[in-house]
């Protein structure tokens, strides 16, 4: 193998495989270096995502889900099962076999790209140079005119409970659990803390999760956040804002967890405890002293717009420099860096990234919160609907949640779009597509949705911003 390349990607997670892959498709002669390994000590490209993170996840919450709405949806229907049970192990070795397929099909899409794929790790020595450290030791140099940095993030460390890997543990614990805890503990009421709260609570867990913030989830729209908060009670999880973690200790089979709330000292006494309280990038042994890339004082890559590092072609993407932590996100920067480095007109906008939080229901959005521009001083409008009112969410059994929509009240454009209920995630897709063109509420209100659909939910929404929605009273 020739050890010169016109591009080297470090990382082959959700932001560096698609970076290798497009690179590929430019015809361009690229490498790809992905150190990570498995439990089973294998290594397996996709990173985070593929491995420990969106896909396992989406995988647990989905079979959690489906269980949960038999125990209390099936009823509704006419449907009478006997005695409804579950196998952990049969739902964990599905979600493994997910994240196999999902793995190894990276290997077949670096094939089809002509992507040379090396396991091992990568570590810039200065610009145009990258050593590659092989799985037996061995180490080569190899040339790039082009380095892709793409090495993502890893769980954020509570001094005060320190992970043990058995019962003080990170999210890739939380997912691994061979017998549900009969009472889980979770500090960080975000993303991780919620999905994966509600998996182990559907299958049965008492979850508590601990929230250091007073206020519940803070970067979504706030009635969006008081609804789903309503339904995460209703569900049985046990969110306690305002919480600061003191210290956790494992005792015997059980974690003694240490925290003050306006109420002053508490104990919290739980068979596991997960630690979700954010990520920080990754960036250990990667860059040499004198690589001259620019890492800021919370660790992540200093980086320009389009991802360049200030280091003639050199550039980083996705966890490991600014912006959300979220797949989609890496890989729009991946895929754009891939496209500037063949001199392809390229470039993210980052005002239309959706979040979705995979729970029940679901909560999606993009754009501003209508705190968020109640802060801007700018003039808006309001259009919602809630999911009641639609038919086909009446069908599903899933009435829960709403549509709301924030425009300007001069020129209609839509600002930011916010739902809470069935399929949110895939709703919200409409939405990002509205922005990216710059539509506006008339541009919806134009736009057929077919009968009897959620989307439907979204044009009402539209309508109500205008107070000409159809299929609920306007106010
Ligand atoms: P990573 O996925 O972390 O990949 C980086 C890769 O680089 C890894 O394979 C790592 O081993 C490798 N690497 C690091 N250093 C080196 C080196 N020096 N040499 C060689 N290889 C190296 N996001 C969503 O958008 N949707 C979701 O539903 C979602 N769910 C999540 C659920 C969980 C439980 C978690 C933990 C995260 C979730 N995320 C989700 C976030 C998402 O996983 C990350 O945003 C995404 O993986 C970041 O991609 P990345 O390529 O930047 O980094
Ligand atoms: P997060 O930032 O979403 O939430 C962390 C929570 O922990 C916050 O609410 C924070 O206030 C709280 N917290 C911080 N320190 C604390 C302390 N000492 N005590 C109590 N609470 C504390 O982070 P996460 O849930 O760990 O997720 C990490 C990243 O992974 C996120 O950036 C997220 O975007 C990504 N992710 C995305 C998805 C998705 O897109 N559906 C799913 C999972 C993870």
């Amino acid at each position: 193998m020739s050890d010169s390349f016109d591009v080297v990607v470090i990382g082959a997670g959700p932001a560096g495989y698609p970076a290798a892959i497009r690179a590929g498709q430019n015809k361009l002669k690229v490498a790809c270096i992905d150190e990570w390994k498995n439990r089973d000590g294998k290594y397996a490209y996709g990173g985070t995502c593929l491995n420990a993170g969106c896909i396992p996840s989406k995988a647990l919450l989905e079979s959690s889900e489906l269980y949960h709405r038999a125990e209390t949806e099936f009823a509704a229907h006419g449907i009478k099962v006997g005695s409804l049970g579950f196998d952990l192990a049969a739902m964990q070795k599905r979600k493994a076999g997910i994240v196999r397929a999902s793995t190894t099909g990276i290997t077949g899409l670096f094939k089809a790209a002509g992507v040379t794929a090396l396991q091992g790790h990568g570590r810039l020595l200065r610009a145009g140079v990258v050593e590659y450290t092989a799985a037996d030791g061995s180490k080569r140099e190899l040339q790039a005119k082009h380095v892709v940095l793409a090495t993502g993030s890893v769980p954020t460390a509570l001094k005060s409970a320190p992970f043990d890997g058995a019962r003080i543990i990170d999210s890739w614990g939380a997912l691994e659990l061979d017998a549900v805890p009969k009472r889980l503990g979770v500090i960080g009421a975000g993303v991780i803390g919620l999905e994966l709260g509600s998996v182990w609570r559907r299958l049965g867990s008492e979850v508590t999760i601990l929230e250091a913030l007073p206020e519940f989830l803070p970067m979504a729209d706030q009635q969006v956040a008081k609804e789903a908060l309503k339904h995460f009670k209703k569900l049985g999880m046990d969110i306690r804002l305002g919480a600061r973690v003191s210290g956790a200790k494992a005792a015997g089979d059980a974690v003694s967890v240490n925290y003050t709330d306006d109420k002053g000292e508490q104990t919290l006494t739980v068979d596991r405890l997960v630690v979700a309280i954010g990520r920080r990038p990754f960036t250990q042994d990667l860059l040499a002293a004198d690589s001259g890339v620019r890492v800021d004082e919370r660790g992540f890559i200093e980086v320009d717009e389009q991802c360049r590092t200030g280091v003639d072609n050199v550039w980083a993407v996705g966890d490991v420099v600014r912006g959300p932590m979220l797949a989609h996100k890496g890989k729009e920067e991946g895929v754009m860096v891939a496209d500037l480095i063949a001199d392809h007109f390229a470039e993210v906008n980052y005002k239309t990234v959706p979040s979705v939080i995979y729970t029940a229901p679901e909560i999606a959005w993009v754009g501003q919160t209508e705190q968020e521009v109640a802060k801007s001083g700018r003039e808006y409008k309001i259009g919602s609907f809630p999911f009641m009112a639609s038919g086909r969410a009446r069908a599903m059994e899933a009435p829960a949640g709403f549509v709301k929509i924030v425009a300007a009240k001069d020129s209609d454009e839509i600002l930011g779009v916010h739902i809470i209920g069935p399929m949110a995630g895939e709703l919200i897709a409409e939405a990002v597509l509205a922005m990216e063109y710059s539509a506006s509420t008339e541009d919806l209100q134009r736009t057929i949705h077919a009968h009897p659909t959620l989307s439907e939910a979204l044009h009402e929404a539209a309508l109500a911003a205008d107070k000409k929605a159809i299929d609920f009273p306007n106010r």
